[in-house]
């Protein structure tokens, strides 16, 4: 894979750890060995896989002249506290629309990650009703942009098109770089499936570099099947993009539907279980709505028996704790 074809910021500093969960692998029986990737170690402020893609697409959007970014979320959303964050680094105003996808949940003065926007420096944040079309009103605030005389760039939620994509693509390689360099022969890894540009581009990666090794989606809001339709679509455009041949099989693709709960960001009992254990027994804090269901899932996989005795199992940790700060009644109740 050459990612050298495409204007890229180098927002990373380096590779991000890869480490043994010892403690926790014994906790759950000790047949498995898991190990964490610590995106949420990733510079920008609080860290988190926005990072990776937003070093493409901030990339992308210098290149066309803008002087502003307008991107969208939830009303926690870390993908806006991450573009926010980098838009303040390049000096480009930033524009937030905020989904507020459980009714009544946006609060102006909440903690977690909407108290940091305002850090930030974000200029406007603009709340709609759940199921709105994200890219029509953020065409709005465009358009109103235009008109004062800016040059906005949108940034699809998530960062989640075939350019954010590509840098998870490229942590992929890293990934295996590492691995490689350590001489760790992993069997399966499992990451977050929510926008699904970490997945899609981590499986382009996987496959681009030929590592042979299974990738496994755990889903934050949706369905088995739509998701990996979701996907498996992403991906294939992301290879067609890097030029990785022969693109990325539907059988590349599988995701987990079952701990997503009642949906998007409400709480489970899994993900209150998975936030108590990694803090517990290697003191890695998870977030309510990503890392914690995607942990939920793990520890479930593992007691299952999914994955075969003696496995190495890697997760990846995609950030997001500033939004337990928001969540302190889910932890404390
Ligand atoms: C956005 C996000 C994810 C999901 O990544 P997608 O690329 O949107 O699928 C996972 N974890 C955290 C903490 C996130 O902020």
């Amino acid at each position: 894979m050459n990612f050298t074809k495409f204007p890229r910021r180098g927002y990373l500093q380096g590779q991000t750890p890869i480490e043994p969960m010892k403690n926790l692998s014994k906790a759950l029986g000790g047949k498995v060995n898991l190990y964490v990737k610590r995106d949420d170690l990733l510079p920008g402020a609080s860290g988190g896989n926005k990072t990776r893609k937003l070093d493409f697409c901030i990339a992308d959007a210098l290149e066309k002249g803008a002087d502003t970014i307008i991107t969208c979320g939830a009303v926690q959303s870390n993908h806006c506290r991450l573009t926010a964050s980098w838009a303040a680094k390049e000096g480009l105003e930033c524009h937030l629309v905020l989904e507020e996808r459980v009714k009544g949940t946006f609060k102006e003065d909440a903690s977690g990650n909407n108290f940091l926007f305002e850090l930030l420096n974000v200029k406007t944040r603009r709340c709609v009703a759940g199921g709105s079309d994200m890219m029509a009103e953020m065409e709005k605030t465009a358009e109103e942009l235009r008109a004062a005389g800016k040059k906005p760039y949108i940034v699809p939620g998530g960062a989640s098109n075939p350019i954010g994509a590509l840098g998870y693509a490229a942590c992929a390689e890293e990934m295996m770089n590492q691995l490689n360099t350590m001489d760790l022969s992993i069997d399966h890894v499992v990451v977050p499936s929510g926008s699904a540009g970490t997945h899609a581009g981590m499986i382009t990666g996987m496959v681009g570099t030929n590592s042979g090794i299974a990738v496994s989606g755990i889903n934050v809001s949706r369905t088995k099947e739509v998701q990996e339709e979701i996907v498996h679509g992403l991906a294939e455009k992301t290879a067609e993009l890097l030029g990785v041949k022969g693109g990325v099989a539907k059988e590349d693709v599988c995701c987990y539907g079952d701990y997503v709960g009642p949906g998007y960001s409400l709480p489970t009992e899994g993900m209150i279980e998975a936030v108590k254990l990694f803090a517990k027994e290697e003191a890695i804090l998870l977030d309510p709505v990503y890392t914690g269901k995607v942990a939920a899932g793990l520890i479930d996989l593992v007691r299952k028996g999914a994955f075969p005795e003696g496995s190495n199992v890697l997760f990846l940790h995609t950030g997001g704790s500033p939004a337990l700060y928001a969540y302190l009644d889910t932890f404390r109740g």
